[in-house]
Order: C-alpha cells, then sequence, then structure tokens
C-alpha cells in the first residue's frame, strides 16, 4: 500500500472477519453506539495516506478523511515520528499543575498560525469539549447566559453543547438536563439573528462557518459579518465552531477568514491530532482574560489537558501543513477537483447541488434512498463517502488534505458511475 492506492476489494464489503468482529463487539458495547447494519460495520485494520486496509485484506480510498480528522492522511511520517518520540519521553503530565514543554510549543504554534490575534487557548480531547470551553468562556466574559445559534447547528454532544445542537433526536433524551439557554434561528437569516439577539441576555453568538452535519450548508455571503455586527451591537462574543472546517479543510486556516470575519472565540479539534483526539479552544487575549487566573484550582481543566502525546501529535499536523503548504494546496486541488466534479456529474438529474470550498465538498442528492444507495455502492467498489445532513442525502467529500490528484480523478469516475 502506497498511500495513493486505488481501491481494491477482494470479499464481499464487509467481508467474513469484519462480521465476525461485529457480532463480538455487539456482544461488549452499548448498542446506541456502532451501526450493526445491515451492513455489519467494517474494521479497519491499518491506514496508509489516503487508504484503509480492513481485516479482511480490501483496500479502500477514504474520501472522508475519518470525519475530516485525518487531515493529513493516515500514518503520516512526520505524525508517526512524533508519537513515537513523545511516547518514548513522556506520555503523561499534569494537566494545569505541571505541563510538558510541549504542550507549550503547541500553543505557541497555534497563536501563530491562527489569524485575527487569536492566542489564547483551552486544550481539550474532543470537539464537543472545544464548544463547552468556549460557551463557558462567553459566559465568564460577558455574564449573559443566552446562546444564539443555528437550525441545523451541530456542536456536539455533551450537556453543554448540546443544548446548542439543534437536531431533536438528539436532544430530546435529556432535555431534561439542558439548560434551555439557546434560542435557534434559521441559518442565514441575518435578520431573525438581530431579533433573536436583542434580550439583552446574549452571551453568544455560536455559529458554523459552513454547516457540517447539517449537510456540508453555506451561508449566504455577507452572513457572518452581520453576526459579527450583531454580536457587536449586543455586547456578546462571536463564537465560530470550526471544528468541521477549521484548520485548512476549506484552504484558510479557519473557514471564516474566506469572508474576512474576526472571531472573539474559536472552536477546534478533528483535524487538530490528525486523528489523535486533541481539541481547543482558542479566543482573543482580552477576551481569555476575562477568566480569572488560577488561584491553585483550575476552573475549568481535566485530567489530560494538554496531554504530551496529542500535543506532539498537534505539533507535527500544524508544521506540516505550514511546511507543505496543504493549506493552499486544499484551496487549489479543491477548486479543481469541483470545476472536475462540475463537469463529470453536475449535470446528472439526481444531482441537486454540487458545492465546495477547498477540500470540503459537497454533493446533495435529491433523494435520501438513492443517497444511501449511492454511498452503499461507492463502499463495495471501495470508496468510504459518507452521508451527511438530517436525511443523509449530501455525500460529504473531505479527503485528506495530501490526497492525490490522481486518486480524485479517479474518485469522480467512481461518482460518476455511482449515481448512474
Ligand atoms: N462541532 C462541529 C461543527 C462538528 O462537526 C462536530 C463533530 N462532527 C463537533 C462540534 C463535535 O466534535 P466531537 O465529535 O469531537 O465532540
Amino acid at each position: 500500500m502506497t498511500g495513493h492506492d486505488l481501491p481494491r476489494i477482494a470479499t464481499e464489503v464487509p467481508g467474513p472477519r469484519s462480521r465476525a468482529l461485529a457480532e463480538r463487539l455487539a456482544a461488549v458495547e452499548c448498542p446506541e453506539v456502532t451501526w450493526q447494519g445491515p451492513p455489519a460495520p467494517l474494521f479497519w485494520r491499518s491506514g496508509l495516506g489516503a487508504n484503509l486496509l480492513d481485516v479482511d485484506d480490501n483496500r479502500f480510498v477514504d474520501l472522508g478523511a475519518g470525519f475530516g480528522a485525518a487531515v493529513l492522511g493516515y500514518a503520516h511520517p512526520a505524525l508517526v515520528e512524533a508519537l513515537r518520540a513523545q511516547a518514548g519521553e513522556l506520555q503523561h503530565a499534569m494537566g494545569d499543575v505541571f505541563p510538558a514543554e510541549v504542550k507549550l510549543a503547541l500553543l505557541e504554534a497555534l497563536a501563530r498560525v491562527l489569524p485575527h490575534e487569536l492566542g489564547f487557548a483551552i486544550l481539550s480531547g474532543s470537539g464537543s469539549d472545544a464548544v463547552e470551553s468556549a460557551l463557558k468562556t462567553a459566559l465568564i466574559a460577558t455574564g449573559k447566559p443566552a446562546v444564539l445559534a443555528f437550525e441545523g447547528a451541530y456542536h456536539g454532544l455533551g450537556l453543554g453543547s448540546l443544548d446548542a445542537t439543534w437536531r431533536d433526536g438528539f436532544r430530546r433524551p435529556f432535555l431534561a438536563r439542558l439548560a434551555g439557554q439557546t434560542r435557534f434561528v434559521p441559518y442565514g437569516d441575518a435578520e431573525a439573528a438581530r431579533r433573536a439577539a436583542r434580550g439583552g441576555d446574549v452571551g453568544a453568538i455560536l455559529f458554523e462557518p459552513i454547516q457540517g452535519r447539517a449537510g456540508l450548508v453555506f451561508p449566504p455571503r455577507g452572513f457572518l459579518a452581520e453576526l459579527r455586527g450583531i454580536a457587536d451591537e449586543v455586547g456578546a462574543l462571536l463564537v465560530a465552531d470550526e471544528v468541521y472546517t477549521g484548520l485548512g479543510r476549506t484552504g484558510r486556516w479557519l473557514a471564516c477568514e474566506h469572508e474576512g470575519v474576526a472571531p472573539d472565540v474559536v472552536a477546534l479539534g478533528k483535524a487538530l491530532g490528525g486523528g489523535f483526539p486533541i481539541s481547543a479552544c482558542v479566543g482573543r487575549p482580552e477576551v481569555m482574560r476575562r477568566w480569572p487566573s488560577s488561584q491553585g484550582e483550575a476552573l475549568h481543566t481535566s485530567t489530560h489537558l494538554g496531554n504530551p502525546l496529542g500535543c506532539a501529535a498537534a505539533l507535527a499536523v500544524l508544521h506540516t501543513l505550514e511546511g507543505d503548504g496543504l493549506v493552499q494546496r486544499a484551496d487549489a486541488v479543491g477548486a479543481r477537483w469541483l470545476a472536475l466534479l462540475g463537469k463529470r456529474i453536475g449535470g446528472n438529474a439526481r444531482v441537486r447541488e454540487l458545492r465546495g470550498r477547498g477540500l470540503l465538498v459537497a454533493l446533495e442528492l435529491d433523494d435520501a434512498a438513492f443517497a444511501r444507495a449511492a454511498s452503499a455502492r461507492l463502499l463495495r467498489a471501495g470508496w468510504v463517502v459518507l452521508g451527511e445532513g438530517p436525511e443523509n442525502r449530501v455525500l460529504a467529500l473531505t479527503p485528506p488534505l495530501t490526497i492525490a490528484e490522481e486518486l480524485l480523478e479517479a474518485a469522480a469516475d467512481e461518482l460518476a458511475e455511482a449515481l448512474e
């Protein structure tokens, strides 16, 4: 496997080993976690570049980079080496008490690469954690508890972030535990946002620059700038959830940059560790300094905050994105791929819309069952493509930023075939 290989499928998908492991998994994992099919889940054995190998020795191309996290592809040498070296030195430090040196190196690198003076961070483990840090920051900085968020929003499933996640299915079983402090308005409707923000109690306007799990939804041009204006008018923080879009995915370090909009706080996750779980809430100095200095007992921390392995992974990701020009590459390669996809499938009657920015491309189909069938067909041919949106009608194409253009060209042919 070179990391740039075409798929090679030798068994039915999933194959017999995956099926056997799925049965064992069902005996030990809470049933709500892994979709048991049909089809049964695939089990991965290894990954290299854009390729994944399953336990039946079938080779796939991951056109989703594992929910966008494997931003450098799998087993990138810089990431492997950083983790190996760090694991041999120090695998755990003392969160908010005695940190490892690599945490400082990561925070300095983050401050360097992020635009708009976003220089003060709180590290954590998941995207949801980063959003929770951001929501706490907004309450600390403004004293105002309400959050303005958007229909369709996905900000994570922790009890804090879940209060700002839109989809009823996620919320309903836990409503009794939610703060009920979020006001939702239609995504893209600046006037509705302005009206809803005027109650005097809104401390955060929380938004995704492109809604990810809602189905890769792009707001109208100018919407983010309107939000900036509203936040300033009402004295709320502008909080960008860039867990999905951040760190090069759209051809900029932050998707907000496409609109020239400077958030007060940004949540990062997914790509930050290149597949290692680490996330960050990063804010402007004047905002983050509203937190009180630690009095020896941090107000918001956790055992693994600033874990050295996570910091080493994230540092390697940032250095590689920077050193290899991968953010600019995402911009250029993504534009070429979108044009090619437009030629190959843009005219297909089943395609409702093809849209993209950088290497975040959405193929919106006209019907949920058809989208499911297309992604199953792609998987059987060795292309991993997941559906997004409430009906999974949008195929999310978010490959590693390192993916070879030849693979993207082959993917365009394969997508065209899957839509026949
Ligand atoms: N925010 C956004 C925009 C996301 O897309 C996600 C995950 N899909 C999250 C937050 C939550 O991240 P995690 O699953 O790592 O908690």
